[in-house]
């Protein structure tokens, strides 16, 4: 396989999806060496069954706003690749959600999935619907809407779906309420549940603290402790706002927090009483960060993302895709930053990972790093299909032992002659070769 001509011929064929072209093309240049290995992968041209998923659904929703207006949003399902387990990944509500966006992150959940050691193949969905804004009960008509046609492409042992940026634990509990009233059957065809409903604890936290105990195992490479850190996070969500909760537990300074209207800069780092007042706005109220910088006395920077407006050690982004460019980058690394670990997938643009891996730093991509949500989602799918629950120490300690695995994995296949680990190979690789095995050993299906 030549890398430069098979990306060619992607780009040609899927010319207006520059997200997943993005994303296909940092595996493959990352792959290719390796790829090169088995003749068999080549002989099977396994690298475009590898790249294309395996089927994609697209449907309309439509439902019926509180003022009565019937209202239209696309529904669509990427059913990437699940020769390793079902198909598996979250389901995204947002304005700006297309068939690109979502191809690149079933592509990437594929090698996430892989990563954790779990069974479970790659997918993703979502619609172009935003809850913002939105009544309960409008959320509630439009997730039942979107799940009534759904519900003919998910299962149990089919593909699992859970949350993503703009579905929590309220659009799950209504999208599965629906998925069991359309089969008539209970079964654990979603992750993130309630936790009285078949849910798994720590699912909330996992993404977060997932990312901070893989964190911990890079700077422990290095020698370096976490406590007294300045740390920029962006994002408020379930990722950004775990993440911060766990940093403040182990003593690191939380600089910053961030949403799609702009950042918050918190020069001495936020407390856990600030962080208790931010999580309940967030959570409980779904309100914007503006009004939490104004009732804290703190630092609003309307439209601007935390990166070049705030000195830090470690960056964790926890927001979206392309959310550190390279200029971002080069603030970040003139600042001194020494490590970034992504919560969000892919948040930085090829050029801002060029620059953290050219300087060295610490550098951990968003299949490895944030991997931790989707494992406790297969801890939840054990659970369900043993129908036990585990405590939340059973269940945080079987995480942390993930992350580590799969910095390990990282490690073995990421470290260069110089000693540096190049977590972005090493993560492809690991990712892969579990795959291209079990694609290889099926044939062609
Ligand atoms: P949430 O919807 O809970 O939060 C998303 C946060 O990011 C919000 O603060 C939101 O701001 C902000 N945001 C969203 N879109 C943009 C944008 N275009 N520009 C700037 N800010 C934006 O989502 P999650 O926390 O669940 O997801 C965050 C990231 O983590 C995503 O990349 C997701 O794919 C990834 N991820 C999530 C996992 C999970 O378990 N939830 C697992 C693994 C990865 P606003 O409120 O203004 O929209």
């Amino acid at each position: 396989m030549k890398a430069v001509e098979f990306l060619a011929d992607l780009r040609r064929r899927f010319p207006n999806e520059p997200e997943y072209l993005q994303a296909v093309e940092e595996v493959v240049n990352s792959i290719e060496e390796e790829y090169n290995k088995y003749p068999a992968f080549e002989n099977l041209n396994l690298i475009e069954r590898l790249c294309i998923p395996d089927q994609i659904y697209t449907f309309r929703v439509s439902w019926v706003d509180d003022k009565g207006r019937v209202r239209t949003n696309m529904g669509y399902r990427v059913q990437h690749n699940n020769a390793i387990g079902p198909y598996k990944g979250g389901i995204r509500f947002h304005s700006s959600v297309n068939i690109s966006i979502l191809k690149f992150l079933a592509f990437e959940q594929t090698f996430k999935n892989s990563l954790t050691t779990l069974a479970m193949g790659g997918a993703k969905g979502g619609s172009d619907f935003s809850p913002r804004g939105k009544s309960d009960m409008e959320v509630m008509r439009f997730c039942q809407a979107f799940v009534t046609e759904l519900y003919r492409h998910i299962g149990a042992d089919t593909d699992v779906p859970a949350g993503d940026i703009g579905v929590g634990g309220r659009e799950v509990a209504y999208m599965f309420g629906w998925y069991k009233k359309m089969t008539r059957e209970f079964t654990g065809a979603f992750t993130g549940k309630g936790l009285n409903f078949g849910g798994s604890l720590v699912r909330p936290e996992a993404t977060g603290y997932g990312n901070v105990y893989f964190l911990l195992n890079m700077l422990a490479t290095r020698g370096i402790d976490i406590a007294g850190k300045r740390v920029a996070v962006s994002g408020s969500g379930n990722v950004a706002l775990y993440t911060a909760d766990k940093l403040i537990s182990l003593g690191a300074k939380v600089v910053s927090l961030s949403d799609s209207s702009g950042s918050v800069i918190i020069p001495d780092g936020l407390t856990r009483e600030q962080f208790d007042k931010v999580f309940e706005l967030k959570t409980a109220y779904r309100g914007r960060i503006s009004q939490f910088a104004e009732d804290e006395n703190l630092t609003y920077l309307p439209g601007q993302r935390p990166w070049k407006n705030v000195k830090c050690d470690i960056a964790m982004p926890s927001a979206t895709q392309n959310e550190i460019d390279g200029s971002d980058a080069e603030a970040l690394l003139d600042g001194g930053c020494f490590a970034v670990s992504e919560g969000a997938n892919m948040p930085s643009t090829p050029e801002a990972v060029a620059k953290f891996i050219n300087a060295r730093i610490l550098y951990a991509p968003g299949k490895a790093a944030n991997a931790g949500g989707v494992s406790v989602s297969g801890l939840e799918m054990a659970q369900n299909a043993q129908k036990l629950s585990w405590t939340a120490e059973e269940v945080d300690t079987k995480l942390r032992s993930i992350m580590n695995d799969i910095h390990t994995q990282c490690v073995k296949y990421g470290s260069e002659d110089d000693g540096y680990v190049n977590y972005v190979k090493g993560a492809n690789v690991a990712g892969f070769l579990k795959v291209a095995k079990a694609m290889h050993a099926q044939g062609i299906v």
